[in-house]
């Protein structure tokens, strides 16, 4: 009995000493609303902005303590293995959490579970490694000192008046007519972060010796984060989708309510582009006004395929999941009966690229995803960038590299990055060996 009545005492001092735990989500980037604490079972409960990207600062943590995270689940069906990050260094360095845990109906309105023991008394969570516009404006300027032949570059600036980072690579080398044009870009989608990953990656495979032949014979443009105004506004991505509008000077409509009423360009009107509108379609009529890097893009991606031997690889860079089982799906978003024979074959030989290359423990795979494959078939659809580019480059291999953001197989370790990182060197290679002579 004395030692039950020593224990409750103890506890009791315990809670009386334990501060209040705060949310923080003004940052730049931070993202999460009908965010709940409960002070007294050290809990917090919220929900992310969109359906996927959270991420939040926590202070009043006693060290030591286990924090509660509870949240909707992402959407697939084994989130209970799914992990998150956290720092405790103010976003310098994260770490992964343990594994969720599915807390089923109990909790109205959140259903999985992180518990993580925090040695400090602030840190950050968050459902992966963040990888900010600031952090892109950094990768560029890195790249400029380690890569040679690379300098800084910019699609101009966001409808809310931000730079959009790239950086462009041209070593000495071939004459500049016999070189070929290589596009990559990341983060269309904003919280589609593995893509800025594998662009870090990449950018620092770039820099390496095994790189110097690709260098030589290409000019490289990469841009790390694409919606900067979203990656900022911490959203899982715009209300109007940017890789939907890549259109030349025409109105796109597309169906707002679908797709769970996050808005999707799948189902999209037919007909001319003055047709009156069905209930839940919206016209936008000037498809670039909420992203004038598109136009930019657009425009610089033409003159790299007027130089030299013209684009000869796109690629666009998503996240298709949040666990899956390849670390990089390649998918084709044209129509196969709208292939030439020339791509056909361009797409057989990226193929056997990705093949030659060793991706053990990480998969990677090229498909044809039809639902895609369908959009900017008529004069008001709206079209991917990836297919966009198809259509008005000679004769590049466009693809939307998509990504899980966990592999299902290769459980997430310190540091979270890493993987992410390798895809990029990954990339690399395959690109470098699908471009050699
Ligand atoms: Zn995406």
């Amino acid at each position: 009995m004395k030692t039950l009545i020593t224990i409750l005492l103890l506890s009791t001092f315990g809670l009386a000493q334990a501060a209040d735990l705060t949310v923080d989500v003004s940052f730049p980037n931070a993202s999460a609303t009908k965010v709940a604490v409960d002070q007294q079972a050290r809990t917090i409960q919220f929900s992310p902005i969109g359906w996927a990207w959270w991420r939040f600062k926590v202070t009043g943590i006693t060290p030591g303590e286990t924090i509660r995270l509870h949240t909707k689940g992402p959407a697939n069906k084994d989130a209970a293995d799914l992990k998150a990050v956290f720092s405790t260094d103010k976003g310098k360095t994260w770490r992964v959490t343990p594994a969720a845990t599915q807390l089923g109906a109990q909790v109205v309105g959140a259903n999985v579970e992180y518990a993580v023991t925090v040695d400090a008394d602030e840190a950050e969570f968050a459902y992966f490694v963040p990888y900010t516009t600031e952090m892109a404006r950094a990768a560029v300027e890195e790249s400029v000192i380690q890569i040679p032949g690379a300098k800084a570059e910019t699609l101009g600036k966001s409808k809310e008046g931000k730079e959009v980072h790239a950086v462009r690579i041209k070593d000495t080398g071939v004459p500049d007519a016999e070189r070929v044009g290589i596009w990559i870009q990341a983060r269309q989608h904003a919280w589609e972060l593995s893509g800025s990953w594998t662009v870090q990656g990449l950018l620092g495979w770039l820099a390496t010796d095994e790189a110097a032949p690709l260098r030589r014979r290409a000019e490289i443009v990469v841009v790390p984060v694409f919606d900067v105004d979203g990656v900022d506004a911490g959203l899982t991505m715009q209300p109007v989708n940017p890789n939907r509008l890549w259109v030349d000077d025409r109105p796109v409509i597309y169906n707002k309510t679908g797709n769970g009423g996050r808005g999707t360009l799948e189902s999209y009107a037919e007909g001319p582009a003055d047709a009156p509108l069905k209930p839940g379609f919206i016209r936008v009529q000037k498809p670039h006004e909420p992203f004038p890097q598109i136009s930019q893009a657009m425009k610089l991606i033409r003159d790299l395929d007027k130089r030299g031997r013209g684009l000869a690889v796109f690629l666009d860079l998503h996240n298709y999941a949040y666990r899956g089982t390849d670390a990089m799906q390649f998918w084709k978003v044209a129509q196969r009966a709208d292939l030439s024979e020339a791509h056909r074959a361009m797409f057989s030989r990226f193929e056997q690229a990705m093949q030659s290359v060793d991706s053990t423990p990480l998969r990677v795979r090229m498909v044809t995803h039809e639902a895609y494959a369908g959009l900017g078939k008529d004069s008001t659809a709206p079209i991917m960038a990836g297919r966009w580019v198809m259509a008005s480059c000679k004769a590049p291999v466009a693809l939307t590299q998509e990504s899980a953001m966990q592999q299902a197989d290769l459980p997430l370790q310190d540091p979270p990055q890493a993987e992410h990182l390798r895809r990029g060197a990954l990339l690399g290679r395959v690109i470098s060996k699908y471009l050699e002579p």
